[in-house]
Order: structure tokens, then C-alpha cells, then sequence
């Protein structure tokens, strides 16, 4: 079963028997699981993925592309910085191109606060080896050389870039096959078989996996697959939207945020185009459920939010998590996430992209489509182990930078199941820290 896409997305061929067991199963074919299984393979570890719908089509292939180190919290550095290593080296790691560019990326304000904040910022990411640099008016202005807009000034880094998300996941997946991974599209988790009070196995709608070591790379589904077993993840989703133009000359290289769009140029000659930051709130059961854990992230970021009000008691990760192993779960009812654009906010990009940069008058809207974004209260994803539950382990919550931060993310994952010294300091990214009263709020270091 192959389900029409709005957005653009590569095919990677199925397994179609369900091994009967594996060193290590991995749950979700998006960026975050098909990296953890590329790196587990390539260690000789044998690994079975499983995707309840295609690799890729959820939030790995609705993404802007961007791969970036900028801005980042302060404890993602190190991650996001390898990241980048990893894209660059990505083409000679696995054979095939997934369109990464060393574009940079470029931020730009009136706003002298922002722009004082970048500074702070960019003086702390040198201490990582990020070369970052704030710059005045002129700087911003030979980066955007097709803008009439005139900026105080921007924060860049030129170390950043993209990669094509359409083809980033299936060929990762297709990579850990050649590798000896098995990758099972079509074929959902409907949970643990815990025995003694650790993973014994996976179930799945296509059978059990026997295996010690399972880890959840679910995405915005990774809420409710933890509930049915009684792990506590606060993670609420929301709903951003983006669109891809028709080819147009070049107005910037690099991937741009100005207030009022983020633009990346496109292999085809066009751009993606969506507004930084905003989207819908939908109310769900979670949103109650975890209303205290986000209360200070709303606060900071509750104007750029729009509520939808009601309680969306029809989302689908919203509901029980009672459900038995026999049966359909949700996860086989919604094959892939794929929410209705925001016409209107993206009207309002367009318009104040076209208005910044005469040169896109005749830009065209070629495709447009939803995401939904699985954000934590800290918007710092989750890449553990849990400790009251042995063998299972967790690389989710992106909170919107997951893509960039995929092939790292996964070989950190792929480090903590195996025992492995990890790339690098796993503490920012620790489960406890959503459990154990920390205040959780966004970094304010921007
Ligand atoms: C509009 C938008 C723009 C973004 N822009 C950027 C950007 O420019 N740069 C950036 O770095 N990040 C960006 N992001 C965020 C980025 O796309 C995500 O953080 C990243 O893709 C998350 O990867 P993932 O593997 O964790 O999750 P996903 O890609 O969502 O994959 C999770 C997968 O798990 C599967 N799954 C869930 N439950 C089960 C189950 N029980 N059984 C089997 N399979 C299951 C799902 O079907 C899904 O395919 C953006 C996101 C959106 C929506």
C-alpha cells in the first residue's frame, strides 16, 4: 500500500518477512530511525526497522531541508556540529547523493535585542568550534543580493547547509539494507513484550520480534506508544505548513529566516518557502495531560501559536493507550500523518517573500502540504535509554531541528543501545530529565 503524498519522496524496497528476531528493533523509518539502523548495521549488530507506513513520509520529508548548527540550544552543539560532518561526509558514506550543499545559513532582524542575542550566541558556539558571525546591514545585504529589504543585521553561519528531504531517509534505509538491516514498511509496532521486567520483544501487526533491545525513533506517535506502557514522554505536536515554488532565478544562496518567511533554494531552481516558528496548536487530550510540562513553553512562544480551540479528541496519538497486542492500534489506522496546509499563513509568506525579492514576481506555488511537528517542553529531543524499563531506549522529540540533527541523532542512539563510547555527551539529551520536576523551557540563550 503506497499513499498519495502532497510533498515529494523517494521509494526504498521493503523486507517482507518479519525476522524472527534481531540484536536490536528499531521503531519509525524517519531520519532519526533509519540513521540509528544505518549505524547499528554498519557495526555488525543485526537490526530489523519497522515503519507503520513509508520511510520518510512523515516529518523527514515535510521539512525545509535545512541542516543547521545556528541557534541551536546550547547542549545541541556538539550534536548539531557533528551533524554537519556527517551531511558533508554523506555522499562518500553511502553512495548516493541526498543533495546536501554548504549553503550557510542566514538569519535577519531589525530588532537590536535579537540581534544582541545572536552576538552571545555566536561568541558561545565558538567555543565549539562554530564559527558563527553577526553581521551589519551591508554584511546581510551581499548575502541577499536580490533583496530590497534593508536589515539591521543578521547572524550567519557559513559552516551550515541543506540536504534534499525527499531523498535524505529512504536512502539512509536503503544504505543500512545494503548494509544487512531488514527495513519493514507497512508494518506497524503495536508494543513491548516485557518479561522479568525487561524488553523481551516487539510486537508487531506482522508477528513478534524477539530482541532485548528495542529503540522508539516514533516521532510524533512516541507519546502514546510510551503510555500504552505506562512511560511518561511529555510531547505535544504541532501543525506547521509549507510550500515549494516554481523555478525562479536565484535570489540567495544561502537558507534565509527573515520575520516574516524561511526560504531554502531547491535542486530544481525553486524555493521551499513557510513562516519560522509559527503554526497550529491543535487542543488535544495531551494538551491537558501535559499542560504543566509546556506552560513555559507556550509562554515564550504562544505568538506565533495559533490555538485551534475545541478539543481535538479525533487526533490520533490523543486518545487510550489501552489498547490489546491482537488487534488494530492506532498506529495502524493512521498510516502517515498528513495534516491540511494553512492556506492563509502561506498566502502570507508568499507575499512577503515576493515583497522582499522583486525577482520572484512570477514564483508560482508548485506544491504545498502540512507537517506535524513532535515537540518536548524544552524543545530538546529525547536519546536515552529508560532506566525503569531495560532494553528500551528513545530518539525522538526534534522539536522542528530533527533533520539536521538525524544522522548524528541516530549514531548517538546507535552508541547508547551498543554500549558504545558516545559521540558526544549524551546528557542534554537525557530521559530524566522530563520526570524529574527539571524546568523544562526552551533555551533562552537566543
Ligand atoms: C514543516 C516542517 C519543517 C521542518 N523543517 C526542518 C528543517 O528545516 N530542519 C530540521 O532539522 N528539521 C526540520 N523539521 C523537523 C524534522 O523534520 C523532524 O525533527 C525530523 O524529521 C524528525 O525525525 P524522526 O525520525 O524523529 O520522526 P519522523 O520523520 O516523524 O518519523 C517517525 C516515523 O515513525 C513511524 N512510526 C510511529 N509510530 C510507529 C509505530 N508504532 N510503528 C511503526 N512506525 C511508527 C512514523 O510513521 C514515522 O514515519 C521540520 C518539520 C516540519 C514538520
Amino acid at each position: 500500500m503506497v499513499l498519495p503524498m502532497r510533498q515529494l519522496l523517494d521509494m526504498v524496497s521493503s523486507d517482507t518477512a518479519l525476522p524472527a528476531a534481531a540484536d536490536v528493533v528499531v521503531i519509525g523509518g524517519g531520519i532519526a530511525g533509519v540513521s540509528a539502523a544505518y549505524a547499528l548495521a554498519k557495526r555488525g549488530v543485526s537490526v530489523v526497522l519497522v515503519e507503520k507506513g513509508q520511510v520518510g513520509a512523515e516529518q523527514s520529508s515535510r521539512n525545509w531541508g535545512w541542516c543547521r548548527q545556528q541557534g541551536r540550544d546550547k547542549g545541541e552543539i556538539p550534536l548539531a556540529r557533528h551533524a554537519i560532518g556527517m551531511w558533508a561526509n554523506m555522499k562518500s558514506e553511502i553512495g548516493v547523493d541526498v543533495g546536501w550543499e554548504n549553503t550557510g545559513v542566514l538569519f535577519v532582524s531589525n530588532d537590536l535585542a535579537q540581534i544582541a542575542s545572536w552576538q552571545r550566541w555566536a561568541d558561545y558556539a565558538r567555543g565549539h568550534q562554530v564559527h558563527s558571525r553577526v553581521l551589519d546591514t551591508t554584511g546581510v545585504a551581499a548575502l541577499m543580493p536580490g533583496s530590497t529589504a534593508k536589515w539591521t543585521g543578521g547572524l550567519h553561519t557559513p559552516s551550515d547547509g541543506k540536504a534534499e528531504p525527499s531523498r535524505a531517509a529512504p536512502a539512509i534505509a536503503a544504505a543500512a539494507r545494503r548494509l544487512g538491516a531488514h527495513v519493514l514498511q507497512n508494518c506497524a509496532a503495536r508494543g513491548l513484550d516485557i518479561q522479568g521486567g525487561r524488553v523481551a520483544g516487539l510486537v508487531t501487526e506482522k508477528g513478534t520480534i524477539r530482541t532485548s533491545s528495542v529503540l522508539l525513533a516514533g516521532g510524533a506517535w512516541s507519546t502514546l506508544f510510551c503510555r500504552r506502557h505506562g512511560i511518561r514522554l511529555p510531547q505535544l505536536s504541532v501543525r506547521a505548513s509549507v510550500l515549494r515554488t516554481t523555478p525562479i532565478p536565484q535570489l540567495a544562496a544561502a537558507n534565509v529566516a527573515t520575520p516574516g518567511f524561511c526560504m531554502r533554494r531547491t535542486e530544481d531552481g525553486g524555493y521551499v518557502v513557510a513562516m519560522s516558528g509559527t503554526g497550529t496548536f491543535p487542543v488535544t487530550p495531551d494538551t491537558l495531560r501535559y499542560m504543566f510540562d509546556f506552560w513555559a513553553t507556550w509562554k515564550a512562544r504562544k505568538a506565533k501559536l495559533k490555538l485551534r480551540p475545541g478539543l481535538d479528541f479525533l487526533a490520533p496519538f490523543g486518545g487510550n493507550a489501552n489498547w490489546g497486542m491482537d488487534a488494530e492500534t492506532p498506529f495502524e489506522r493512521v498510516r502517515m500523518l498528513d495534516p491540511t496546509p494553512d492556506d492563509k499563513l502561506l498566502t502570507r509568506g508568499l507575499v512577503s517573500f515576493k515583497e522582499t525579492f522583486p525577482a520572484a514576481a512570477g514564483a508560482r506555488i508548485g506544491r504545498t502540504w502540512g507537517g506535524l511537528i513532535d515537540a518536548t517542553p524544552d524543545a530538546v529531543p529525547v536519546i536515552d535509554a529508560v532506566a525503569t524499563l531495560p532494553g528500551f531506549f528513545m530518539a525522538t522529540g526534534f522539536s522542528g531541528h530533527g533533520f539536521g540533527l538525524g544522522p548524528a541523532a541516530g549514531h548517538l542512539a546507535a552508541d547508547l543501545v551498543t554500549g558504545a563510547t558516545p559521540i558526544v555527551d549524551p546528557t542534554p539529551f537525557r530521559y530524566q530529565r522530563m520526570i524529574d520536576g527539571s524546568r523544562l523551557a526552551p533555551d533562552s540563550g537566543l
